[in-house]
């Protein structure tokens, strides 16, 4: 490619909507370009290096035994009423109407679509196992897109789907996906650790997410300073302490100015570990045949040594939104906030209690009324509840595989995998005929990776103040080759040599000034950079630098730069091959 045709121009600052380092050179490097919130233009640049990573994701899955097909993104409302997600997902999940009137919605995922196609395809246990993937657009009217790529509304995602007669077949595609996601990753020079986490809206049971850890990620997980375990805070677990004696009597207490645990604690002289917190939450439950909402107040009750993960409640009580209660919506349940409990409660309330507190006793919870506490209250002797493992994790904790301490880190999620089992086969009737002709449910699992947003992930590790360095399977381009002659004739000859070796090069021919092309080279990147001068000409020799070692000049002769350039590309592959 010659820049002087090129149709992007690079930018010496970044926008100031830029907020973080990997968007900012992304559109410095005239990568991509902003059209709306969340929904971008793929520029050449970012067309090739986003080729290449589909490229890489293609190899693997077919490697797996998957077979590409693509799905269309517009999808009747209909399979998704059968799914009950057109009702179970809020307004991230966009709905129209066709001009006749019909419900349609743009898909957000394919489980629907796929199934429905599968209900068609397969019919009897001959044809199973298979896989099916696409590379394909997706739409999700995310009310917070940010940070370029990394969170948007309008995005590439390849997604597969497997299907299989029982468990055993599930769980060996899913294991074949855990670990082609690995290489494809590795391939792309992007460090991930999958973490176990929740499967949300997809339904389904166990789930890997794969992360790349970054600060400016919005996951948070939970890793053992000493195993392997790691896991999404919305479903790690820890070990908890317990502090066993005999259940007192319960007892209503005056606690004036006590609205927080540490103020309690301290007028009490107990530890936080004596009481017992709520949370107050309004749930969203929303009937997956008939799509009728209907709002309850949901109380979570922890132990005061220790936070409640709102996802962890918001799966124990079955709803399908949560939000904090306000204030007169706890009132009108007559409790009273920073004096809560449920404790006395309406039965219409959905009370959830950490183990912590269902193992603990004599705790000191809210009376519900102002400035009262009761002192020794226990269950399941004074309340009834839910009792499930609300609790957040939090550094410090303790490992439940070998005891150690728990790190907390920031990541990005780039990757999932779901067994979905039974859940969209049962709801859309995808079966298959066994040896004695019974039919049986088909067994899914469901596999995604964000296009885009690993190309934003590789530019927020992959660069320098000057700018990006993407490793060389990503790049756009894998040669950049900057001409500082007056004359074109020796360097179109050696762009031609390279090309016609199918070696990819960006090649500066433009009229501009050294300080130009060069500053334009270090910020686009490219992992192999050569330099032709009017000296350098005349001594039969061509510089040769690497990106990743910009202080280092290695001279070669003219006549060797394909075998030289081939040696290096050689070198970098090498190094990524997963
Ligand atoms: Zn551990």
């Amino acid at each position: 490619m010659r820049m002087s045709n090129q149709f992007s121009r690079t930018l010496r600052e970044a926008p100031a909507s830029a907020d973080s380092i990997g968007y900012a050179f992304l559109l410095r490097c005239g990568f991509i370009e902003q059209l709306g919130a969340g929904v971008f233009t793929l520029l050449p640049l970012g067309l090739r290096s986003i080729r290449k990573i589909e490229h890489i994701i293609r190899d693997e899955m077919n490697a797996i035994g998957g077979q590409e097909m693509l799905m269309p993104v517009v999808n009747p409302a209909d399979i998704w009423k059968e799914t009950g997600r057109y009702y179970s997902i809020d307004k991230e999940l966009s709905r129209f109407k066709d001009r006749v009137g019909r419900d349609m919605v743009l898909a957000m995922t394919h489980e629907e679509c796929v199934s429905d196609v599968a209900r068609y395809q397969i019919d009897s246990y001959k044809q199973l196992p298979q896989l099916v993937y696409q590379i394909q657009t997706k739409w999700r009217d995310d009310p917070r897109p940010r940070a370029g790529l990394i969170r948007v509304r309008e995005f590439t995602m390849k997604d597969s789907y497997s299907f299989d007669r029982n468990q055993e077949g599930l769980e060996l595609q899913y294991n074949r996906h855990y670990k082609a996601y690995f290489t494809i990753f590795n391939r792309c020079g992007l460090p991930t650790i999958a973490v176990g986490s929740d499967s949300g809206m997809m339904g389904g049971k166990v789930a890997h997410e794969y992360m790349y850890l970054s600060p400016i990620g919005e996951d948070t997980l939970i890793t053992c300073s000493n195993c392997d375990y790691t896991a999404n805070r919305q479903v790690a677990t820890f070990v908890k302490e317990y502090y066993p004696e005999d259940e007192k009597k319960m007892e209503k207490v005056h606690t004036p100015n006590c609205k927080t645990i540490e103020e309690l604690a301290s007028f009490l002289d107990i530890p936080s570990h004596k009481t017992a917190k709520a949370l107050f939450m309004m749930g969203t439950f929303v009937d997956e045949k008939s799509g009728e909402e209907e709002n309850k107040l949901i109380v979570g009750v922890i132990r005061g040594d220790m936070e409640i993960e709102e996802n962890k409640l918001q799966h124990a009580s079955k709803a399908n939104a949560l939000r904090v209660a306000h204030v007169d919506e706890i009132q009108a349940m007559k409790m009273a906030p920073g004096y809560g409990s449920p404790i006395g409660a309406d039965p219409s309330i959905i009370v959830v209690v950490d183990d912590s507190v269902a193992k603990s006793n004599n705790l000191v919870a809210g009376a519900n009324v102002d400035e009262y506490h009761l002192i020794n209250t226990n269950f399941p002797r004074d309340y009834k509840a839910i009792v499930s493992d609300i609790a957040s994790a939090t550094k410090g904790n303790i490992c439940v595989n070998c005891g150690h301490p728990l790190n907390v880190s920031k990541g990005i999620e780039v990757g999932n995998i779901f067994q979905l089992g039974t859940r969209y086969s049962d709801a859309l009737g995808v079966t298959y005929q066994d040896e004695q002709g019974v039919r049986q449910p088909v067994i899914m699992g469901s596999y995604g990776i964000g296009v885009g947003r690993l190309l934003a992930c590789l530019a927020e590790e992959y660069h320098d103040e000057h700018g990006l360095k993407l490793p060389i399977t990503t790049s756009p381009y894998q040669v950049h080759f900057v001409s500082l002659m007056k004359e074109s004739d020796t360097t179109d000859a050696i762009y031609k040599q390279l090309t016609d070796e199918g070696i990819e090069v960006l090649y500066d021919d433009r009229k501009e000034s050294a300080g130009v092309k060069f500053a334009d080279a270090d910020l686009i990147g490219l992992p192999i950079r050569i330099t032709l001068g009017q000296r350098g000409f005349k001594e039969g020799t061509i510089e040769l630098k690497l990106r990743s070692d910009l202080s280092t000049t290695h001279t070669i002769a003219i006549d060797s730069v394909v075998s030289e350039v081939k040696k290096h590309i050689k070198e970098q592959m090498d190094q990524l091959k997963g």
